[in-house]
């Protein structure tokens, strides 16, 4: 437990599943997923765009398999992937058997919309054959006819019943290396939806709050949605839906988890808004650092402040800091601590510097430990 209580989250106890070599659920970390928008049928760009994702710290991606032609590309695109890829497949469990045999590491199918439990059957035969867990997304947006039916519209409880229906189809088969996701552009019934579901069973759960938006709009929306979820010790591995680079998901992904203190990867930049006291230029200041430090993964906090009205308490809270100072003495501290001063004009670089050391340092203590 931390040592500061108000900190700590309990994690909802799930089962672990595998997808890949990354494990879901049952405490493991969570992962962060993102999605490809390149047709996957032309496994070059798809594969480039894997890359950039892999350079961002995605933990799993998923690719479209609409056609043939796509899970023809998929045996290309798992090669070449660092990451296990889930393949999403809409209504043709042909695809889905493709997939699998493809070495997708994990199929995003739901069981109650291919045609019956004959090939819900074949489905997860090849699942098992080729050691691939499913994961089943309900999405408010296309729930079942039956359901809205019975519940008017899509509720909270329309979500879980399709949930635990689809569910039903792979229990039937004895079946459950299962994740399910209960996606909705609501914030207020997708939680709630979530909530359900984590009552209901005990499956890892995925999360996202689906067509969340744009950059800005959708990243609030996630942060609001699954943060609230992630709070309250719900859910063990998440994508962010954004109309934008899958890139920015993934960073996006992180952030939400770095801010719960649930996950560590990369630089976290504590930063002030300004004001007129600030010694240097705090803007332009944050925005060149996030541009310089983005290749960084190991957890190192910097905190870059205006000036001494917050700087110092903020410096004792991270591995670096700096305060503005009058006269381009700036101060920099070193583990909480006031180590020197430092002229705007050095500043960035000086920064850098100290922290891909730190980053290097927390390297070789993990590899030491190792
Ligand atoms: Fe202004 Fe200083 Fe606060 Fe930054 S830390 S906003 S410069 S008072």
């Amino acid at each position: 437990m931390s040592l500061r209580p108000y900190r700590f989250i309990q994690r909802r106890e799930s089962r672990r599943i595998q997808v890949g070599s990354v494990a879901v659920g049952a405490g493991a970390p969570i992962s962060v997923q993102s999605m490809t928008n390149t047709l996957t049928s032309d496994a070059k760009a798809t594969i480039e765009q894997i890359r950039r994702m892999e350079e961002a710290g995605v933990d799993i991606v998923r690719v479209s398999c609409p056609d043939e032609e796509s899970t023809a590309a998929l045996a290309d695109i798992v090669k070449a992937a660092n990451v296990p890829i889930v393949a999403d497949i809409h209504f043709h469990y042909k695809r889905a058997i493709e997939a699998a045999k493809a070495g997708a590491a994990c199929l995003r199918i739901n069981p109650g919309n291919i045609g019956g439990q004959d090939k819900v059957r074949e489905v997860v035969k090849a699942a098992r054959d080729h050691g691939c867990s499913i994961r089943i997304g309900v999405n408010a947006g296309s729930l079942e006819k039956h359901l809205l039916e019975k519940f008017g519209e899509p509720t909270p409880a329309a979500l879980v019943e399709s949930a635990l229906e689809h569910a039903q189809y792979l229990e039937d088969e004895d079946f459950h290396d299962i994740k399910i996701s209960v996606k909705a552009s609501d914030v207020f019934l997708a939680v709630a939806a979530y909530r359900g579901l984590a009552k209901a069973c005990d499956y890892p759960l995925h999360l996202g709050i689906t067509e969340a938006g744009g950059l800005r709009a959708g990243t609030v929306k996630s942060a609001i949605g699954i943060g609230a979820l992630l709070w309250e010790g719900i859910g063990d591995t998440l994508r962010v839906s954004l109309s934008a680079d899958p890139v920015e998901e993934v960073k996006v992904g992180f952030d939400i988890l770095k801010t719960l203190d649930l996950r560590h990867r990369g630089v976290r930049i504590v930063s002030c808004p300004t004001c007129a006291r600030q010694g240097f230029d705090v803007i332009k200041t944050v925005e060149v650092l996030e541009n310089r430090l983005a290749h960084i993964a190991e957890p190192v906090s910097l905190s870059v402040i205006g000036c001494v009205v917050n700087g110092p308490g903020e410096a004792r809270e991270t591995d670096i800091g700096v305060t503005g100072g009058g006269a381009e003495a700036h101060k920099v501290y070193i583990g909480g601590k006031p180590d020197h001063n430092i002229d705007e004009e050095h500043l960035v670089d000086h920064l850098v510097e100290l922290v891909e050391a730190k980053a290097a340092q927390l390297r070789a203590e993990k590899k030491g430990a190792a």
